[in-house]
């Protein structure tokens, strides 16, 4: 019975996606390359919504005081403050600045996750769960390599 209806939830998550795949990829037409000096590893993550490798992100540790900004646009998404160790391999964050993000429902690999992207330039950065430990709840799964580090003076 309960495997029955969880095959019936993928396969609906599937079939949506399948409709939604032309809006996806209207969508991600839209974005622009700001920064021309994106490698195509960055391009990939932001364009087409790839995922980095885990624990290859050089911010993983990163502790001093700043902010994080777009890697594309530069935009300020993340205070070093909201910065925690998950143990995910990714950089991980409780919460964005107000504004930062834009988010839709990604039901890829037969799963509901929380995408969200720069609400500047529309390049996605990672997903958002709700498993988070501090008092957000939220835990912010961010791709180094769409993040630029710039510390506090
Ligand atoms: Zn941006």
């Amino acid at each position: 019975m309960f495997s029955k209806r969880k095959t019936l939830k993928v396969l609906s998550a599937s079939f949506i996606s399948l409709i939604l795949f032309p809006y996806k990829y209207l969508y991600a037409a839209a974005k622009k390359i700001i920064n021309p000096k994106l490698t195509n590893e960055q391009k990939d993550i932001m364009f087409n919504e790839g995922t980095e490798r885990p624990f290859t992100s050089s911010l993983l540790d990163e502790k001093r005081v700043g902010f994080y900004h777009c890697a594309n646009c530069g935009a300020k998404l993340f205070a070093s403050t909201a910065k925690f160790d998950s143990g995910t391999g990714w950089p991980s964050f409780s919460e964005a600045l107000p504004g930062a993000f834009k988010t839709k429902i990604d039901y890829s690999f037969g799963m509901k996750r929380i995408e969200y992207h720069c609400a500047n330039c529309g390049v996605h950065h990672g997903h958002v769960f709700d498993d988070g430990p501090s008092s957000t709840g939220k835990r912010f799964c961010n791709n180094g390599l769409c993040l630029i580090f710039k510390p506090e003076n």
